[in-house]
């Protein structure tokens, strides 16, 4: 029987955690610009890993999926049907950058597969590489998993240009029937939906993390002393569930100076709060206090971004688009698209994002392997372009490259 038939599925136990698998079939998705580029010089190292760590007994079956520009060549559509159902099939897969097509009937491509596979987490790990060069003092003190949400805030698409009858409908009604008579006529509109339900997922999946990977504490971040019953109820719904779900496992940061004198008993994980600025000022002051971050999402997205900077740029920085039981790994910058087909940006995003989806399979081993070996390619100074161009004597690696060396420095 040869490698190739012997693929299958992955499975879920009850608690949605991924069955132990051997021989999983992962749709990959290249993805736009740099796409193909980091794809290519990404998948021999997640090949190699696995091989080094496991021989012949466990084995990655690729599925190459289409989206973006390659699947409107070849398939008349941004995001074809037989993409969508081979990922819901596999209930895993993982993608490069994609463009978001001008007139393509999407807002964004990204977004889209969000929404249609209810992918409520966005997950974050920003952590740092020792040598990259990074603009704060200590950016080894960063090491922190964001947990965005992902499917409601203003994101969720509810937003009415200034001038449309829809708008002047909207405004009416809040100014008439809800007495908002500050509203401006001109004014276009977005909204703000935040729920318990979507709140409380996202936040029992950030605890259930921390919980999982011995974390100390779990950070609500939010904007509630303005926004009282959105950015304030998410972090209000968040103590609440901690109490409901997690009692025993929690304490919260009041409960830590109050009853703890301020030293967490080992085995509780604190749960706190912060409003979004003074988090933006925390992790740059006092990043080793804080660990899992949930937040709103848009909050989120400009947070995690920030961190990412703070350890040293976006080609480093991974992520997972996750469901129930459904993810998607990717990168988490854009197509670069001034570098396409140049073989030359750093591929490390989307081997990262890798690594997580290999921690995910529950192969560690093989994560550990990559990571290892990234952390000796940059020792070395054996970077791309990203990274050398701030580094004294490094050596100036191709895109290819730079996945060639990992592969040796795992060896
Ligand atoms: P971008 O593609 O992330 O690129 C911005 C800059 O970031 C690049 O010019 C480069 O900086 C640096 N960079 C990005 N990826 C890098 C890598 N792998 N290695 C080293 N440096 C890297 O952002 P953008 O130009 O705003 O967006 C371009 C397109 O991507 C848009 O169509 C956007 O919608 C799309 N997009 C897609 C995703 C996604 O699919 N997840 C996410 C964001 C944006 P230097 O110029 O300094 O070298």
């Amino acid at each position: 029987m040869s490698d190739q038939s012997k693929g299958k599925t992955i499975e879920f136990t009850d608690a949605g955690k991924v069955k132990p698998t051997d021989y999983p079939i992962i749709p990959f998705i290249e993805g736009d610009g740099v796409g193909p580029d980091i794809w290519a010089a990404a998948q021999p190292v997640f090949d190699s890993a696995v091989e080094i760590a496991y021989g012949s007994s466990k084995k990655i079956e690729w599925k190459e999926v289409y989206a973006g520009e390659k699947a409107q060549q070849k398939l008349g559509s941004y995001l074809p049907d037989e993409s969508l159902k081979e990922i819901e099939t596999h209930q895993i897969a993982i993608k490069g950058p994609l463009t978001t097509p001008v007139g393509g009937g999407f807002r964004s491509l990204n977004v889209a597969l969000r929404q249609i596979f209810d992918l409520y987490a966005c997950v974050r790990p920003i952590r740092y590489f020792d040598g990259v060069p990074a603009p704060v003092k200590h950016p080894e003190k960063i090491n922190m998993v964001v947990f965005r949400e992902n499917t409601e805030d203003v994101y969720s698409g509810i937003e009415f240009e200034s001038g449309s009858s829809e708008c002047a409908k909207l405004i009416s009604f809040l100014k008439n029937e809800l007495g908002k008579d500050q509203l401006r006529d001109d004014a276009g509109i977005g909204i703000k939906p935040i729920s318990p339900f979507g709140s409380k997922r996202l936040i029992e999946r950030a605890i259930q993390y921390a919980i999982e990977n011995n974390r100390s504490s779990v950070t609500l971040v939010h904007k509630g002393n303005i926004m009282k019953f959105t950015e304030g109820a998410f972090a209000k719904w968040g103590y609440e569930l901690a109490q409901e779900k997690y009692a025993d496992q929690v304490i919260t940061e009041a409960q830590l100076y109050d009853d703890y004198n301020g030293k967490a008993p080992a085995g509780k994980i604190v749960i706190k709060d912060r409003i979004a600025d003074a988090m933006f000022q925390q992790a740059l002051l006092r990043p080793d206090e804080y660990d899992v971050l949930a937040t709103t999402n848009l909050n989120g997205d400009y947070l995690s971004d920030a961190l990412i900077a703070q350890v040293g740029g976006l080609g480093l920085g991974p992520g997972a688009n996750m469901g129930k039981t459904l993810a998607i790994f990717e990168a988490t910058h854009g197509t670069a698209p001034k570098y396409t087909g140049m073989d030359k940006v750093n591929p490390g995003s989307v081997i990262l994002s890798g690594v997580m989806m290999l921690e995910h399979l529950g192969w560690n081993q093989a994560a550990t392997l990559i990571t290892n070996a990234l952390q000796k390619t940059i020792s070395n100074k054996t970077v791309t372009y990203d990274l050398e161009r701030q580094m004294d004597g490094a050596k100036l690696l191709k895109c290819s490259e730079f996945g060639q060396t990992i592969v040796q420095n795992m060896r």
